[in-house]
């Protein structure tokens, strides 16, 4: 496997070291096959919001996994899922559920231009999107340049149908789709970044791009990949109250099984195969197991709405002690990430200005101690309703020690 593993961060290459290799987890606990345990704050990049291996998710994966495992044919199931969905977050008012996060949001994009009939897109510099070929795009040398992508192997001809705007910065949005009027076909946005560690939308951003789609005849999508079920059970348009056009969930709303879903305004999803003429398709999608964890998952969550305001307390002890360190700290209920700068970060530009051989320090330092935070100064930590109260507090304790270490940057 390149660099040992399945997927990059994996790799802990960004902080200089080589990872543990997992056993097992359970709770908020992950442990490794050198006998360590660890506090994780990473909880499969989002998918843990309860924890690792809730019983009634588990069981009920086992139980399903007797009636089989895969058919390729429809199942009562996926419905239930999707009503779940729906329930929750009513702009989806018709969705397909697919396997990865990076499929859901290439799929959306599609329906997006087929809908439209436009080929461009914009995106937003730091905001990922999975890495599927078009949305691999970042900053050029300066805003607004030509696209390039971020990968080698992108062919240029997709990244110039790229269109890349800064992040709290609706007048490149507005200048862009001045400058190709009636071309663009979606806007694709992290409703809160936080793939560049977690940078919170600025009063009124998501309002106004909501507005700038409308004028220009663009459909809003929300990628809520990481906000959906994290910031509540509306996600993040629930959460700001602003409705996008399209919207993609992934990571909770498989339980931890690979699912992930898409969706939004009827007239536009009906545009996918077979309705309409937009191909979209998948032998495992909405695959019977998968579809019993994110079920499973959606309903403990349903019933136990009041996680949220705890992990949201959690977060902010956190926060808190972080603060205390002098590092900038962002959050949006239980997401946030501390920054190795004293700068505000609002932006990619920002972001940029944090210090990653400072943050390699504290990571290893905290993972020495027995916390796992993500391994990259640009991802969020995720915090879960199985961090008791005696866990976050000896995590502030740890993270107030660092900060008296002279080592915070
Ligand atoms: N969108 C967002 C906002 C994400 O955070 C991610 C993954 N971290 C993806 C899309 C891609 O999801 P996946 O890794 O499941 O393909």
């Amino acid at each position: 496997m390149p660099g040992g593993v399945n997927s990059p961060v994996r790799a802990f290459r960004s902080v200089g070291r080589t990872p543990f290799f997992v056993e097992k987890a359970k709770g908020a606990y992950l442990y490794d096959a050198d006998g360590n345990r660890y506090l994780d704050y990473v909880c499969s990049w989002g998918p843990g919001i309860l924890g690792h291996a809730v019983p009634s998710v588990v069981e009920a994966v086992q139980k399903a996994c007797e009636n089989g495992l895969t058919f390729g044919a429809p199942t009562e199931k996926e419905v239930e899922l999707a009503q779940l969905i729906q329930s929750c977050v009513p702009s989806m008012e018709m969705m397909r559920l697919v396997n990865s996060g990076t499929e859901a949001v290439m799929s959306a994009v599609r329906a997006a231009r087929g809908f439209t009939g436009r080929e461009k897109i914009i995106k937003f510099t730091g905001c990922y999107h999975g890495h599927s070929d078009g949305l691999l795009v970042k900053a050029g040398s300066g805003l607004l340049t030509g696209s390039v992508p971020d990968s080698a192997g992108v062919p240029a001809g997709y990244a110039a149908a790229t269109l890349l705007a800064e992040y709290n910065d609706i007048e490149s949005v507005r200048r862009l789709l001045e400058e190709n009027e009636g071309q663009v076909a979606c806007i694709v946005v992290e409703p809160v970044a936080a793939n560049m560690g977690v940078v919170p939308p600025e009063e009124g951003f998501l309002a106004v791009l909501r507005e700038a789609a409308d004028a220009s005849g663009a459909l809003l999508i929300f990628d809520e990949v990481i906000t959906g079920f994290r910031l509540g059970l509306g996600g993040a348009q629930g959460y700001y109250g602003v409705t996008p056009d399209l919207s993609t969930f992934g990571k909770i709303v498989g339980g931890g099984m690979p699912l992930a879903a898409y969706g939004g305004r009827r007239d536009v999803m009906s545009c996918v195969a077979p309705c309409g003429a937009v191909y979209q398709a998948g032998t495992l999608s909405g695959n019977p197991i998968a579809v019993t964890a994110g079920t499973e998952m959606l309903k403990l969550l349903i019933a136990h709405p009041e996680i949220y305001a705890q992990i949201d307390q959690s977060a902010a002890r956190l926060e808190e002690a972080y603060r205390e360190t002098g590092l900038t700290v962002n959050r949006v209920g239980s997401l946030l990430s501390p920054f190795f700068t004293r700068e505000k970060v609002r932006d990619y530009q920002s972001v940029m200005t944090s210090d990653t051989a400072a943050f390699a320090r504290y990571f290893g330092w905290m993972l020495e101690k027995g916390i796992y935070v993500a391994p990259s100064q640009f991802e969020a930590m995720f915090v879960s309703a199985a961090h008791s109260a005696e866990m976050i507090d000896m995590t502030c304790d740890m993270v107030k020690e660092y900060g008296k270490s002279g080592m915070i940057l």
